[in-house]
Protein backbone atom coordinates (compact mmCIF):
# COMPACT_ATOMS: atom_id res chain seq x y z
CA UNK A 1 0.00 0.00 0.00
CA UNK A 2 1.65 3.14 -0.88
CA UNK A 3 1.77 6.60 0.40
CA UNK A 4 -1.19 8.82 0.50
CA UNK A 5 -1.41 12.64 1.53
CA UNK A 6 -3.93 14.17 3.12
CA UNK A 7 -4.76 17.32 1.43
CA UNK A 8 -6.45 18.93 3.76
CA UNK A 9 -2.96 19.09 6.16
CA UNK A 10 -0.50 19.63 3.38
CA UNK A 11 1.08 23.34 2.93
CA UNK A 12 3.22 22.31 0.61
CA UNK A 13 5.96 22.79 2.93
CA UNK A 14 4.87 26.81 2.78
CA UNK A 15 5.90 26.88 -0.68
CA UNK A 16 9.90 25.68 -0.76
CA UNK A 17 11.07 24.54 -4.05
CA UNK A 18 11.77 20.66 -2.77
CA UNK A 19 9.22 19.84 0.13
CA UNK A 20 10.46 17.82 2.78
CA UNK A 21 8.60 14.86 1.30
CA UNK A 22 10.41 15.31 -2.11
CA UNK A 23 13.67 15.51 -0.21
CA UNK A 24 13.66 12.02 1.77
CA UNK A 25 11.89 9.44 -0.33
CA UNK A 26 14.35 7.38 -1.81
CA UNK A 27 12.22 6.77 -5.02
CA UNK A 28 12.08 10.35 -6.01
CA UNK A 29 8.02 9.60 -5.83
CA UNK A 30 6.76 12.73 -3.75
CA UNK A 31 5.56 15.53 -6.43
CA UNK A 32 4.10 18.97 -5.46
CA UNK A 33 1.47 20.42 -6.99
CA UNK A 34 2.47 24.28 -7.35
CA UNK A 35 -1.04 25.71 -8.31
CA UNK A 36 -2.59 24.12 -5.24
CA UNK A 37 0.52 23.60 -2.83
CA UNK A 38 -0.02 20.08 -2.41
CA UNK A 39 2.11 16.83 -2.65
CA UNK A 40 0.83 13.85 -3.79
CA UNK A 41 2.79 10.36 -4.60
CA UNK A 42 3.26 10.31 -8.49
CA UNK A 43 3.74 6.58 -8.97
CA UNK A 44 1.58 4.57 -5.99
CA UNK A 45 2.87 1.50 -7.14
CA UNK A 46 6.67 2.50 -7.14
CA UNK A 47 6.60 3.34 -3.16
CA UNK A 48 8.50 0.93 -0.85
CA UNK A 49 6.19 1.46 1.86
CA UNK A 50 9.48 2.94 3.88
CA UNK A 51 7.66 5.66 5.81
CA UNK A 52 10.54 8.16 5.49
CA UNK A 53 7.82 10.49 4.03
CA UNK A 54 5.59 9.61 6.73
CA UNK A 55 7.97 10.56 9.41
CA UNK A 56 9.48 13.32 8.06
CA UNK A 57 6.45 15.41 6.86
CA UNK A 58 6.10 18.39 9.52
CA UNK A 59 2.37 18.49 9.08
CA UNK A 60 1.73 15.02 9.59
CA UNK A 61 0.03 14.86 6.50
CA UNK A 62 1.19 11.67 5.08
CA UNK A 63 -0.02 7.82 5.78
CA UNK A 64 1.49 4.75 4.52
CA UNK A 65 -1.36 1.62 4.91
CA UNK A 66 0.28 -0.53 5.34
CA UNK A 67 -0.04 -4.76 4.72
CA UNK A 68 -2.64 -6.44 6.30
CA UNK A 69 -0.14 -8.52 7.99
CA UNK A 70 2.05 -5.47 9.73
CA UNK A 71 -1.37 -3.66 10.54
CA UNK A 72 -4.11 -5.91 9.78
CA UNK A 73 -7.89 -4.38 9.48
CA UNK A 74 -8.74 -1.27 11.10
CA UNK A 75 -5.07 -1.20 12.54
CA UNK A 76 -2.56 1.84 12.04
CA UNK A 77 1.04 2.44 12.78
CA UNK A 78 1.74 6.09 13.15
CA UNK A 79 5.13 7.63 14.14
CA UNK A 80 5.80 11.32 14.94
CA UNK A 81 9.25 12.33 14.98
CA UNK A 82 11.04 14.82 16.96
CA UNK A 83 14.61 16.34 16.97
CA UNK A 84 15.57 13.62 19.30
CA UNK A 85 13.07 10.36 19.65
CA UNK A 86 10.24 8.97 17.29
CA UNK A 87 7.18 8.15 19.07
CA UNK A 88 4.79 5.46 17.07
CA UNK A 89 1.54 5.13 18.02
CA UNK A 90 -0.20 1.74 17.00
CA UNK A 91 -3.68 1.58 16.75
CA UNK A 92 -4.73 -2.00 17.08
CA UNK A 93 -7.86 -4.17 15.96
CA UNK A 94 -9.64 -3.96 18.87
CA UNK A 95 -9.38 0.25 18.90
CA UNK A 96 -6.38 0.03 21.74
CA UNK A 97 -3.83 2.08 21.80
CA UNK A 98 -0.60 1.97 22.84
CA UNK A 99 2.49 4.40 22.37
CA UNK A 100 6.15 3.63 21.84
CA UNK A 101 8.70 5.87 22.01
CA UNK A 102 12.27 5.36 20.95
CA UNK A 103 15.79 7.94 21.34
CA UNK A 104 16.95 8.59 17.48
CA UNK A 105 20.16 10.29 18.08
CA UNK A 106 22.23 11.09 20.73
CA UNK A 107 24.10 14.28 19.11
CA UNK A 108 22.65 17.95 17.35
CA UNK A 109 21.02 17.59 13.81
CA UNK A 110 23.65 18.57 11.39
CA UNK A 111 26.88 18.50 13.46
CA UNK A 112 28.02 15.13 12.33
CA UNK A 113 31.11 15.82 9.95
CA UNK A 114 31.27 12.32 7.96
CA UNK A 115 34.63 12.99 6.65
CA UNK A 116 36.60 13.63 10.24
CA UNK A 117 39.89 12.12 10.26
CA UNK A 118 39.81 11.14 6.96
CA UNK A 119 42.57 12.14 4.48
CA UNK A 120 42.15 14.68 1.81
CA UNK A 121 40.73 13.60 -1.33
CA UNK A 122 43.58 13.85 -4.19
CA UNK A 123 41.58 14.59 -7.12
CA UNK A 124 44.20 13.95 -9.83
CA UNK A 125 42.84 10.53 -8.83
CA UNK A 126 39.64 11.15 -10.85
CA UNK A 127 41.61 11.71 -14.30
CA UNK A 128 42.86 7.85 -13.83
CA UNK A 129 41.00 4.84 -15.40
CA UNK A 130 42.00 2.67 -12.09
CA UNK A 131 39.83 5.43 -9.94
CA UNK A 132 38.13 2.75 -8.40
CA UNK A 133 40.95 1.45 -7.22
CA UNK A 134 42.88 4.15 -5.96
CA UNK A 135 43.58 4.73 -2.28
CA UNK A 136 46.17 7.54 -2.28
S1 LIG B 1 6.21 17.03 3.62
FE1 LIG B 1 4.04 17.01 4.24
S2 LIG B 1 3.42 19.18 4.28
FE2 LIG B 1 5.34 19.04 3.11
S3 LIG B 1 4.65 18.88 0.96
FE3 LIG B 1 4.99 16.78 1.75
S4 LIG B 1 2.94 16.13 2.46
FE4 LIG B 1 2.87 18.35 2.25
S1 LIG C 1 6.88 5.54 1.77
FE1 LIG C 1 9.04 5.75 1.12
S2 LIG C 1 9.06 5.12 -1.05
FE2 LIG C 1 6.91 5.54 -0.50
S3 LIG C 1 6.60 7.68 -1.10
FE3 LIG C 1 7.17 7.67 1.09
S4 LIG C 1 9.40 7.97 1.12
FE4 LIG C 1 8.81 7.37 -0.98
Amino acid sequence: MPSFVITEKCDGCKGQDKTACMYICPHDLMTLDKERMKAHNQEPEQCWECYNCVKICPQQAIEVRAYADFAPMGASVIPMRGTDSIMWTVKFRSGALKRFKFPIRLIPEGTIDPYAGKPEPNYDNLKKQDVFFTTA
